[in-house]
């Protein structure tokens, strides 16, 4: 790849990466259920904007392996270690689930890394549960205040038009090359 695109491409990455942040500490403070992934090895725990989120109250950085969560894109187990960015309990709980070593790991080189970034089932179901127990739990505890949200909610929607695409997690280039042309139109 070239220099300059590379570059272009980082500096989208970022916008994507702020944007997302925006989001997740508009999640948080409004008292709602966030979960951040990334790989372990992924400069962006390095991002002022993501050290903010992770500094918010209730808000924990753990780490799980795939491979415990059925993350296999060949024949062998993938480890991909893989941090999160959670606020609840249970969340934090069931996404921290390390390898136990009985299982060898094939290594995500080449083309397989792109195909390790689809989540296994095990893991949609680990933040399902997760979420659910967390949620049912906050329930108990405390009741959301309707207009704040409400208020809340009007801004996300602007926030969103202006970003001219939705939200979603992080995700492959193609999506933030996306957001960036729409930015640039
Ligand atoms: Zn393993």
């Amino acid at each position: 790849m070239e220099g300059a695109k590379a570059t272009l491409m980082i500096g989208e990455g970022i916008e994507h990466l702020e944007f997302t942040m925006q989001l997740y500490r508009w999640q948080v403070a409004r008292g709602k259920l966030a979960i951040f992934e990334h790989p372990v090895t992924s400069r962006g725990w390095k991002e002022e904007c993501v050290e903010k989120a992770a500094a918010m109250k209730g808000v924990q950085r753990v780490r799980g392996h795939q491979c415990v969560y059925g993350l296999q894109v060949q024949e062998g187990l993938n480890k991909k270690p893989t941090d999160f960015l959670v606020n609840g309990e249970s969340l934090a709980r069931r996404l921290s689930q390390k390898c136990d070593g009985s299982h060898r790991h094939q290594h995500l080189m080449g083309g397989l890394a792109s195909k390790a970034q689809q989540y296994p089932r095990g893991l949609c179901q680990a933040m399902v549960q997760g979420a659910a127990e967390d949620s049912a739990q906050w329930r108990s505890i405390w009741a959301t205040e309707e207009d704040e949200a409400e208020e809340m909610e009007d801004a996300l929607d602007r926030a969103v038009d202006q970003a001219g695409e939705p939200v979603r997690a992080l995700g492959a280039p193609r999506d933030i090359e996306r957001a960036g042309a729409a930015k640039g139109a």
